[in-house]
């Protein structure tokens, strides 16, 4: 007899886009000449950028010759897309990062679910309410959340941190002893931004409370506002606490693509039950190269063109658009009265239900009445409950038509 992993059975249904998934279906069927809007997805929608196919193309052909061919490469990317992240995204920022401290992978989503494993079983977790379920399911699966309290909706073992209106959607400091803490800034789903005084604050309390941030910034391309940090390691002494994620799916239209990297300062560092001190760097590289066979070289010559002048011009366009949408949402849903959040820094919008609806019932009044398709903020988290996602993913026709589907609804 064979056991699992009795911790996988604690992990609730991904109720969220299954129960979507289902409403809608049900309401085309009863009504299949409505024409659905989804505002729903955290996918994009615009095709790659032209610097980006030219490169792919070019590297296919590379990879038709004999000479040029490459097989493995190595496991934490190519040094030509490592020295241009290094480059742009930080040196260009007066931040020092080595080509040591960056491992390309093949998303965001693997890195901030892989990194637990290189710590404790024991560690204490604490990550903001609402929140990218990632980081919780996969502490779940490790069996660092204890289970599952119903009542409370959430775990017991995992230190939750609110965000609400009344806090800005910006979470106070743990109140009890933590180890990990998952950052997400600009945050999915909520929108909103630290700036750098309040980022500050946390990296403090982390080298003050021997903590250990991990900063995802999978939504780094969005940031508008002068005072928003576009990387952690703008704090000073962040690099003694915190890893850094970051993504080319929303960036560069990669979501099918897949490229992100993760930074690893080689100044964090972990402690072994004897109290010896350990690289993270170091067990992120062998956890890495143990697991992780390198991202395409195809894949790797796209993401490195989009640091051309010329990707860097077309993903400013791509960028702008998504934008553009975001502002078109924020500004028609606040010109009804409605409380927005997000959507100045981020793709999403992030609103309060009106008339104290919950999520799901504005979720089901949105696509009854005006045909588009949401999702409820109670799908992030408790905290969620009583607000609703939007996302600026869409084509600008239909967002368009989706505003004003929303402005003819008695809300
Ligand atoms: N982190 C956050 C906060 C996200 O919202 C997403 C995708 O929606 C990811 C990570 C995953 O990114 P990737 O496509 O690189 O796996």
């Amino acid at each position: 007899m064979t056991n699992i992993n009795h911790h996988y059975l604690e992990l609730q249904g991904s109720y969220l886009f299954s129960e979507i998934a289902k409403r809608r279906t049900k309401f085309v069927q009863e009504h299949p000449d409505a024409q659905i809007i989804s505002l729903g997805i955290g996918d994009v929608t615009r095709a790659l950028p032209e610097a980006v196919i030219q490169a792919m193309h070019a590297a296919v052909d590379e990879m038709a010759r004999p000479e040029t061919f490459r097989g493995y490469g190595p496991e934490q990317g190519y040094d030509f897309l490592i020295e241009a992240i290094i480059e742009h995204d930080y040196k260009a920022r007066g931040i020092d990062i080595q080509s040591n401290e960056v491992f390309v992978s093949d998303g965001s989503k693997c890195d901030v679910g892989n990194i637990q494993e290189i710590f404790s079983a024991d560690s204490v977790v604490a990550v903001q309410d609402p929140v990218y379920p990632v980081y919780v399911d996969t502490n779940v699966m490790a069996g660092r959340s204890g289970a599952f309290d119903k009542t409370e909706n959430r775990y017991t073992n995992i230190v939750y941190l609110d965000c609400n209106a009344e806090n800005g959607f910006k979470p106070a400091l743990p109140d009890r002893k933590v180890d990990l803490i998952y950052l997400c800034y600009p945050n999915n789903p909520t929108g909103m931004t630290l700036s750098k005084d309040e980022l500050k604050k946390w990296v403090d309390y982390a080298r003050e409370n021997g903590c250990i941030i991990l900063y995802d910034s999978a939504y780094e391309a969005f940031i508008r506002e002068k005072d928003v940090p576009h990387s952690i390691y703008e704090i000073e002494g962040a690099k003694e606490v915190a890893i850094e994620f970051r993504s080319f799916s929303k960036t560069a239209g990669f979501t099918g693509i897949r490229c992100a990297y993760t930074v690893v300062p080689r100044e964090l560092k972990a402690y072994d039950p004897q109290g010896n001190a350990h690289l993270v760097n170091d067990l992120w590289n062998r956890r890495h190269s143990t697991k992780f066979n390198g991202v395409s070289y195809v894949t790797q010559r796209g993401a490195a063109a989009i640091y051309s002048p010329e990707g860097k011009a077309q993903i400013a366009a791509l960028v702008d658009y998504y934008m553009s949408n975001a502002a078109i949402i924020r500004e028609g849903l606040a010109s009804l009265g409605l409380d927005v959040y997000g959507g100045v820094n981020a793709p999403y919008i992030w609103l309060k239900t009106p008339n104290g609806l919950d999520s799901w019932a504005f979720f089901d009044k949105l696509l009854s009445e005006a045909h588009i398709v949401g999702t409820p903020g109670v799908g992030f988290g408790r905290s969620g409950q009583g607000y609703f996602r939007l996302t600026a993913f869409g084509s600008r026709d239909n967002t368009e038509k989706a505003v004003e589907r929303i402005r003819k609804l008695s809300l």
